[in-house]
């Protein structure tokens, strides 16, 4: 088991890598914050066939997680395919236990879609779902702020609509408000074509 060494400290954690947790990686890591993510690999994304995704043709679920997954390593996200059994605040931020390691995090992201037992164990303030066959939801404050500080949440897990380009959408959205606190002023993200001429 690894040690609790700075390799394995990290600034941002995020619970969950379908489409919400997917996307949060992608934008926290393009600003240089360390991130990790960690998933068990249950996404019920991959049993999907998407043809509603704006500006995606048609796509499997499998294959809009994986290019999401590369899309946030080439910027530097470290993932780890493993289940988180256990959450701790701790001085410095978060413990996050897995039965791959144990991971330290100054911010953390739950997007676990229809599960949120891990919500549970950290006592976060849960809901019912209003969304189809979702039974449970973390309260946020409409900006992915849980009931904890430090803690955000989501896509499916926070509520939204049971849709990638939501969900997804929904995981940028929090990852902006997320680097907007600890950059102390609104964040943007936006590159430019270069001109052909
Ligand atoms: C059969 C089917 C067809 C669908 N078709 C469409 C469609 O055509 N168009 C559309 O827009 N949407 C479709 N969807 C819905 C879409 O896939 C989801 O609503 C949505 O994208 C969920 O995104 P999410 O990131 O919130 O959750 P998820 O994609 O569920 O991701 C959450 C991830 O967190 C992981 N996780 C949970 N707990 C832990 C833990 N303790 N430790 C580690 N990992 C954990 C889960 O296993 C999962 O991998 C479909 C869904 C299904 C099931």
């Amino acid at each position: 088991m690894k040690g609790k060494g700075d390799e394995n400290m990290f600034e941002i954690a995020i619970i969950g890598g379908g489409p919400a947790g997917g996307s949060a990686a992608l934008f926290t890591s393009k600003a240089g914050k360390r991130t990790l993510v960690i998933d068990n690999g249950k996404s019920v994304t991959k049993r999907a066939w998407i043809e509603n995704h704006y500006g995606v043709a048609e796509i499997t679920g499998p294959d809009l997680v994986e290019i999401g997954r590369k899309q946030s390593e080439k910027f530097g996200a470290e993932w780890v395919e493993a289940e988180v059994t256990d959450v701790k605040k701790t001085d410095n931020g978060f413990e996050i236990v897995t039965e791959k390691g144990r991971y330290e995090a100054k911010q953390l992201i739950i997007a676990t879609g229809m599960l949120t037992k891990i919500a549970e164990t950290l006592g976060l303030k849960v809901k019912a779902g209003t969304e189809p066959r979702v039974k449970q939801i973390i309260e946020t404050d409409g900006q992915g702020r849980t009931s904890m500080e430090g803690v955000w949440a989501a896509g499916v897990a926070a509520g939204t609509s049971v849709h990638t380009i939501i969900t997804a959408g929904d995981g940028a959205n929090v990852a902006i408000n997320v680097l907007s606190e600890m950059n102390g002023e609104r964040y943007v993200d936006h590159d430019v074509l270069k001109s052909s001429k």
